[in-house]
């Protein structure tokens, strides 16, 4: 099995090496052949607008939305969950393939980048909070009836499940706990 990291901005680096702590080594993925080799992606944080216009000026956006809609597992955060969104607020082009409304740089200036601690899901195991670092992060807004929310961030959801795809609006690659990388990599039948 191939563990991907799209790799064309963003903090792609953090994301393989937490991959790699936790069982799972992880390759670049830039190009539309790269995407099309691997049997797992990650979509990191950084900043979706450039994201997307990368995409699309690789040719990549068409390829990477069939494979999300025909099963591919999908770690998302930060940037990555807007990539992946219904509908943004404000307003911006996305995949539409996770069924929720989400605000950009949701949590105001000065709470810009902050850690806090996140309510686990039980399915999670290992205990019931984890810490969350949250930079310029987006909040959701509305989840849909296909959406299992497995972290909360006060009344938040911050951690979603829909189908293959796991989705986080914090930074789980920042920090030890590898909960969500082991629980991205099982989906890809990987280690763990
Ligand atoms: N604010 C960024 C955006 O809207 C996301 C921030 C992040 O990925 N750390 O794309």
């Amino acid at each position: 099995m191939r563990v991907g990291v799209l790799a064309l901005q963003g903090d792609w680096q953090a994301h393989a090496a937490a991959l790699a702590r936790a069982g799972g080594a992880a390759e670049p993925v830039r190009t539309a052949p790269e995407l099309d080799a691997v049997d797992g992606l990650v979509l990191p944080g950084g900043e979706s607008t450039t994201m997307l216009n990368l995409l699309d000026h690789g040719a990549m956006t068409d390829a990477l939305r069939t494979r999300i809609e025909t099963g591919l597992p999908v770690l998302a955060t930060c940037a990555g969950i807007i990539l992946l969104a219904r509908e943004v607020v404000p307003e911006q082009p996305s995949l539409r393939l996770l069924d929720v409304t989400i605000e950009r740089n949701a949590y105001g200036r000065q709470l810009a980048s902050a850690v806090v601690e996140v309510r686990a899901a039980k399915e999670l195991g290992d205990g019931p909070t984890m810490e969350g670092v949250f930079i310029r992060a987006p909040r959701v807004r509305r989840t849909g009836p296909g959406v299992t929310v497995l972290g909360w961030r006060g009344e938040d959801p911050v951690l979603l499940e829909q189908g293959a795809v796991l989705a986080a609006t914090f930074h789980p690659e920042l920090t030890d706990d590898d909960r969500v990388q082991r629980r991205f990599l099982r989906r890809i039948g990987g280690s763990r």
